[in-house]
């Protein structure tokens, strides 16, 4: 996750509750990704330790566990830049250019220079960031599976030429990595648009209750009902969406649901009921996330802590790559 700003219940549902159950299952590594946020943000790094230890925070409210995953931070693994490197020098440019994502991000961000080399070669350092763990399995949405195409195509590149096959001989070298596609909702923000922190419509994991009321109270809903007597649109409300999201008490929402159509309730009573269930559903995480942050240093130790049990094993993955380069003196 880069870390850009504040983490919001987009974050929440779209990745960090996937994260959360995935650290059961697998040997799992969550990174803050500093020069990532570097790509597009380079004339502006000010905040981004800041953002880094308070979507650490973030994490731990969502549940995830240090003792059970790795957390760390990529500038503080050197050795992802290491193999960046040399990933590149059997990386054609046009495969780069031809990313979706590439062309679609420097339309969306025509504000910024992103003729970077950096900029071009995102998805080269993810490429990286990911085989340098050896990792099989990447949680991502669908607009990464194009990402990790170009990862395994360029593994496969890297181990021709330097961890070549015999005949019927096992596979060696670098692992090609996988999507694991969990489809996670899309959820909107405050104003139906998706919920993202460039459209200011955001409700954030570190909002107190009384903030949350506030933003719930300005949600768009059915703007066809200017009085409480008109019936009302459920279905692609996202008063409504919330209320399925986020609380738990079927009835409650089944009865709003009815009422609403009805033109028999009013957006008040709704959105009341909402901003309620929305902070019972966050007490949980602002306690973990507090008692994180209350505790002095522990966040730093964390990444310091996780960074070098990565970093163990990036060597590992280098000293293998170096001696297949046959740069090894
Ligand atoms: P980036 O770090 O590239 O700027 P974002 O902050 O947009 O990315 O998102 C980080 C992760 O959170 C992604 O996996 C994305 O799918 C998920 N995410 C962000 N916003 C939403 C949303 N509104 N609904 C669902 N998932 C979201």
């Amino acid at each position: 996750m880069r870390p850009t700003g504040k983490l919001h219940l987009g974050h929440l549902v779209g990745a960090l509750q996937n994260w959360e159950k995935l650290q059961s299952v697998y040997d799992c590594f969550y990174f803050v990704a500093d020069w990532h946020a570097l790509t597009s943000n380079y004339a502006d790094t000010g905040d981004i330790v800041e953002n880094a230890l308070d979507n650490v925070a973030d994490w731990i409210g969502a549940g995830l566990d240090p003792e059970k995953s790795v957390f760390f931070v990529q500038s503080m693994v050197p050795e992802h830049a290491e193999l960046y490197l040399l990933l590149q020098m059997v990386t054609p440019i046009p495969w780069l250019e031809r990313v979706p994502t590439y062309k679609e991000q420097m339309e969306q961000l025509a504000e910024k220079d992103l003729s970077s080399i950096g900029f071009l070669g995102y998805p080269l350092l993810q490429t990286a960031d990911v085989v340098i763990y050896g990792a099989h399995w990447v949680p991502v949405g669908e607009d990464q599976v194009p990402h990790l195409e170009l990862s395994r195509e360029v593994v496969r590149r890297f181990n021709n030429f330097y961890f070549p096959v015999p005949e019927g001989a096992p596979p060696r070298g670098l692992v090609e990595p996988q999507a694991l596609l969990t489809p996670v909702p899309r959820l909107p923000g405050l104003d139906n648009r998706k919920m993202s922190k460039s459209y200011q419509n955001t409700i954030d994991l570190s909002d107190d209750a009384a903030t949350v009321k506030a933003k719930v109270r300005q949600m768009y809903t059915d703007p066809k009902r200017v009085r409480a007597d008109i019936p009302g649109t459920v279905e692609g409300n996202p008063v409504f969406t919330y209320h399925d999201a986020f609380n738990p008490d079927v009835a409650e929402v089944d009865d709003l649901k009815a009422r609403y159509r009805a033109g028999k309730v009013g957006d008040v009573e709704v959105k009341t009921k909402l901003a309620s269930a929305v902070n019972a559903m966050l007490d949980p995480i602002r306690e973990r996330r507090a008692a994180a942050l209350a505790r002095p240093g522990y966040l730093r130790e964390v990444l310091v802590e996780g960074s070098k049990r990565a970093r163990l094993i990036a060597l590992e993955t280098m000293e293998q790559v170096r001696a297949a380069i046959k740069l090894k003196y």
